[in-house]
């Protein structure tokens, strides 16, 4: 048995679905009725980074020195796409554990990696690995083992890890024309990949999530423009089938999925207004000696206004519309805060990890602050209810400590105690300020992440069966056994093949 995995972020049972009834899409409907499915769930927010390395070692972020949300880099890849590249040298060094790739390579099977998400820069394996994003924007030290990039070039000459590399402003013009070459090129990279020898390879795909950011209205309208990219998907996914041998399992799995935006909570907002009220002298909480310079923090943000300027320099020559997509593309760029300490004396800060359009935020909460006024917090967050739907703004709220800080010695600098918020369904977390209300409407354009995944297993041997809800930490030990590999004492997920898989009821999911 070899297997197959196949990761697309982003899929959708809510846009596909439509399309596999009108027969647009045959392979992935085969796939998805013709073997077992499940919802893919995991305890962390909706980040393709944070989701991936839960899949691809097994375990929550702090066994593997990550934490979700924390880094710069753990954001929508949409927001990679338009930022500048980050640092991930030492990311291979904080993880305490093996990813899969390692486990297979030590008990000899031939793995091949490709585009999973922050594993740069490529490490030695027992067959090939081509990095996924973030990455600097080359080609030449993508790949391990590095020759392997000669091939790649011969087959595709202008391969392409994401859309930046050439420059943002051919991919600022047309990006769904950018979307489907991208497609195009993963489908001759699989192509490439699946004539080696290969015991186990994982693909990953995002295309389809830089798509539903962009183009959400085209795609719920079903336009012919967009659907060409499902096609595209699925004429791939016809490439790994037609690939495999009856034996052998083929993993098909999103990590997070899509939803519309219906409202949006202007979270950042909120925190200045919580934080003028919390530090005004009425109120009895800590002085001026303790948060000083936090009175200036209602003031213009310097760097805001420049950022925000050279985005719109940058996307003057787009129509209008146009450019309010790019514009929320690039949000990253106009977000950001400065470099420097994350709090910057506020008692709470928005940490620049946050997404909005990933579905999630961080709050930093600064260290003098007492338990009392971090559940004060918690509970006026809770308590902010949509005026118009009776929605609230946060879905769940964890502490630092549900979340893991773990490793938190290799990084001082940085705050240690915060909150992750997870955003209502359909509830966008602004980081716009200067609003008058702190609730408004959604929009129709953009989609944003949903924290529902999904998992499809198909071929070896497997009967069309819907699982109990899955949990991304099973990946790792189903994989390992289909491979006939010891799966190691401390991961704690479950078996997905065979008798001790989770049925479910039989009605689809
Ligand atoms: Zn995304």
């Amino acid at each position: 048995m070899r297997v197959l995995l196949i990761g697309v972020d982003g899929l959708t049972l809510r846009i596909v679905k439509p399309l596999m009834a009108q027969g647009l899409l045959p392979h992935l409907r085969q796939i998805y009725e013709g073997g077992t499915h499940a919802l893919l769930q995991a305890p962390l927010p909706p980040a393709a980074i944070t989701r991936w390395q839960a899949i691809v070692t097994g375990l929550p972020p702090k066994r593997q020195g990550l934490i979700p949300g924390y880094d710069g880099c753990d954001r929508c890849l949409l927001q990679v796409v338009a930022s500048p590249p980050v640092s991930l040298s030492s990311r291979h060094q904080e993880q305490e554990d093996e990813p899969l790739w390692n486990l297979l390579s030590a008990w000899g099977r031939r793995v091949i990696v490709a585009n999973v998400p922050a594993t740069y820069p490529p490490c030695p394996i027992n067959g090939i690995m081509l990095s996924g994003p973030p990455a600097p924007a080359f080609y030449a030290g993508l790949t391990y083992p590095p020759d392997f990039a000669v091939r790649l070039l011969e087959v595709i000459p202008d391969y392409q890890l994401m859309p930046t590399w050439r420059g943002v402003a051919s991919w600022f013009r047309e990006p769904l024309a950018e979307i489907r070459r991208l497609l195009e090129e993963r489908r001759a990279l699989l192509n490439l990949l699946l004539r080696e020898a290969w015991d186990c390879c994982l693909f990953v795909l995002q295309e389809i999530d830089l798509l539903q950011h962009l183009y959400w209205d085209r795609i719920l309208d079903l336009h012919s423009d967009v659907v060409a990219c499902y096609v595209l998907l699925d004429e791939l996914l016809g490439q790994a089938l037609a690939a495999l041998q009856p034996s052998d399992l083929l993993i098909l799995l999103s990590p997070y999925s899509f939803q519309s935006i219906k409202r949006t909570f202007h979270l950042k907002e909120y925190l200045m207004r919580y934080t003028g009220e919390f530090l005004s002298p009425k109120a009895g909480n800590p002085s001026s000696q303790g948060v000083a310079g936090a009175g200036n923090w209602r003031g213009i943000d310097p760097w805001r206004v420049c950022g925000l300027r050279l985005l719109s320099q940058r996307l003057l020559p787009l129509p209008a519309r146009r450019r309010w997509r790019a514009a929320h593309l690039d949000g990253s760029l106009a977000e950001q805060e400065p470099a420097g300490p994350v709090l910057a004396n506020r008692p709470f800060s928005l940490m620049p990890a946050s997404s909005p359009l990933g579905g999630y935020a961080s709050i930093a909460l600064a260290d003098y602050l007492t338990e009392r006024h971090i559940e004060d917090l918690i509970a006026d967050l809770q308590a902010q209810v949509d005026p118009v739907t009776a929605y609230p703004a946060i879905g769940d709220i964890y502490r630092e400590e549900a979340c893991a800080t773990g490793g938190t010695s290799a990084l001082p600098a940085k705050p240690r105690r915060r909150l992750m918020l997870l955003a209502h369904d359909g509830v966008l977390l602004s980081q716009a300020t200067g609003r008058r209300h702190v609730w408004s409407a959604g929009t129709p354009y953009c989609g944003m992440h949903h924290p529902d995944g999904l998992l499809c297993l198909y071929g070896a041997g497997l009967a069309r069966a819907v699982l109990k809800p899955v949990s991304a930490y099973d990946i790792v030990p189903t994989v390992l056994t289909a491979l006939k590999v010891p799966v190691p004492a401390h991961l704690s997920g479950r078996l997905l093949l065979g008798s001790g898989a989770p049925l479910a009821s039989p009605s689809s999911i």
